[in-house]
């Protein structure tokens, strides 16, 4: 691993990395890599959890392949220096901003989308000229293979190199110098990489997960909600990151909801979940396990069926849920939805500021203007109103958590600029210097900063 490292590090040092032109190759390639292996690698994610062929082309290549076509578009203009504007104080220099690779990156992908969320930071660290190690989930094994395979045997091991492994590899790697590292993950495993890229003063970008709230106001068009919620919840089998969690619905159409929410299920999965091929299963028996252990039976109004011969759930809905529910002490991920009713909106309001920062709250109301008031006033990292999961998607806007759900942001410009570090660089002629900066500081001095430069300087001054 040490010699990996430093071969990569070489490398970087080498400047091999920093041509645009260079960047945009590599690019490439990596589109055309992806496109030429679609088959084998659909077939070893379907081996792993029976993602199928038509779902892992949507959400697992689709966005990679639009991360990479944008960002060869717009790589000349991401990398190159900015104007800024130059303080009084620094007459008569000149500034400017230029974003640079910091060097030798790791990526950390989960298991959940195993290709498309390790390509899209490796896209963005390429894009920004760093190089990579990339550790793809040991728990989706033929996925992170199948990405060491194409991505092993294509690039020199200086620029990009999948190591395939569980916690103990990650532990070694953790212990190693990197310039930068993106993680993808459990908050709890976070907190081990934080306290890991604290050690070697390393900057971090966490994409953690939590439970994602809806609250379903009374006003909202029901028939819509209920078919976007149930296509949000079903998404990836309720296995992913931005999954609508738990539902806070009006009282007053609590009922109607549920009911509709049901008939939606069966109609996205054509009235048979188990046989539908747009659910994959449950990853492994552990996460099964963990999900029908959330469920109360008491409380199911829709599914409940499981098989853990074959890690099936199917779509559940849970009505009368509290707080104090087990289901609500964790993160559901799985095709569970919790339902707790509300009454009074500002309570529900004060009480979900109290809960951890989830990583996307979702509001569902024609009310759009009080929908924006709440996604401001309440921490997410992200939101929607009148819809669920979609945010995910959109590339030209910065993605990520706050607090519980992680730090840092990325997609498009917003993972270009993640992976770089924004140098300033300022030039100063010869030709002019500023007599007050030296001693001896008289009065008549403090008179022309002040007025000059601001109030601020007082406090400095006395
Ligand atoms: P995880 O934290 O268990 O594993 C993520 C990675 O960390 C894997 O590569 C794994 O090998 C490694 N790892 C696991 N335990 C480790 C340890 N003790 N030390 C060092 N490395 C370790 O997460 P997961 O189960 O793969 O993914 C599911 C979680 O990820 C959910 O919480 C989900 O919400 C979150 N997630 C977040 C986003 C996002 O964009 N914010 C996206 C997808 C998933």
């Amino acid at each position: 691993m040490k010699e990996l490292i430093a071969s990569q590090r070489k490398y970087f040092l080498a400047g091999h990395t920093r041509p645009v032109s260079e960047r945009k190759r590599n690019l490439r390639k990596l589109h055309d890599l992806l496109l030429e292996h679609e088959i084998m690698l659909t077939e070893a994610i379907y081996k792993d959890f029976r993602k199928s062929k038509m779902v892992t082309v949507e959400n697992e290549f689709s966005i990679p392949y639009g991360e990479i076509n944008s960002a060869i578009r717009r790589l000349k203009s991401w990398s190159g220096s900015r104007w800024r504007l130059t303080d009084l104080s620094n007459f008569p220099a000149r500034t400017s901003s230029v974003p640079l690779p910091y060097g030798v990156t790791l990526v950390i992908g989960p298991w959940n989308y195993p290709y498309m969320l390790s390509l899209v930071p490796v896209i963005s660290a390429l894009a920004a000229g760093n190089t990579v190690i990339l550790k793809p989930s040991e728990i989706t094994s033929n996925a992170s293979a199948a990405m060491a395979q194409i991505i092993n045997n294509h690039f020199p091991k200086e620029l990009i190199h999948v190591v395939e492994g569980g916690v103990e590899k990650t532990t070694e790697l953790l212990k190693q110098k990197f310039d930068k590292i993106f993680f993808t993950g459990s908050t709890q495993v976070g907190r081990i990489v934080m306290r890991a890229a604290a050690e070697q003063l390393t900057p971090v970008t966490l994409e953690l997960g939590g439970k994602n709230p809806v609250i379903v106001m009374p006003d909202c068009n029901l028939k819509r909600t209920a078919q976007r919620i149930a296509w949000g919840k079903l998404h990836n089998n309720g296995q992913a990151c931005v999954s609508p969690d738990h539902l806070y619905v009006h009282e007053s159409v609590r009922e109607p909801l549920i009911r509709e929410i049901g008939k939606q299920f069966m109609r996205i999965t054509n009235s048979d979940p188990r046989q539908s091929p747009l659910l994959p299963r449950m990853v492994n028996e552990r996460n099964f396990d963990r999900v029908i252990g959330l469920i109360d039976p008491d409380k199911v109004v829709v599914g409940g069926s499981s098989d853990r011969s074959e890690c099936y759930i199917e779509p559940t809905i849970m009505d009368g849920v509290t707080l104090e529910d087990p289901v609500m002490q964790e993160e559901v991920f799985g095709p569970l939805l919790p339902v707790l009713t509300y009454s009074n909106l500002e309570q529900l309001l004060e009480s979900l500021k109290l809960q951890p920062a989830p990583l996307a709250l979702y509001i569902f109301t024609s009310k759009i203007r009080k929908g924006k008031k709440i996604l401001k006033e309440l921490p997410s990292g992200g939101g929607m109103i009148n819809e669920v999961v979609m945010h995910f998607v959109n590339m030209n806007t910065p993605f990520g958590g706050i607090g519980a759900s992680g730090m840092g942001s990325y997609h498009g410009k917003a993972g270009f600029n993640d992976f770089s570090h924004h140098k300033t660089i300022m030039v100063k002629p010869m030709w002019f210097e500023l007599f007050l900066k030296y001693p001896p500081h008289r009065k008549i001095y403090l008179r022309i900063y002040r007025s000059v430069l601001g109030k601020s300087f007082r406090n400095f001054w006395h």
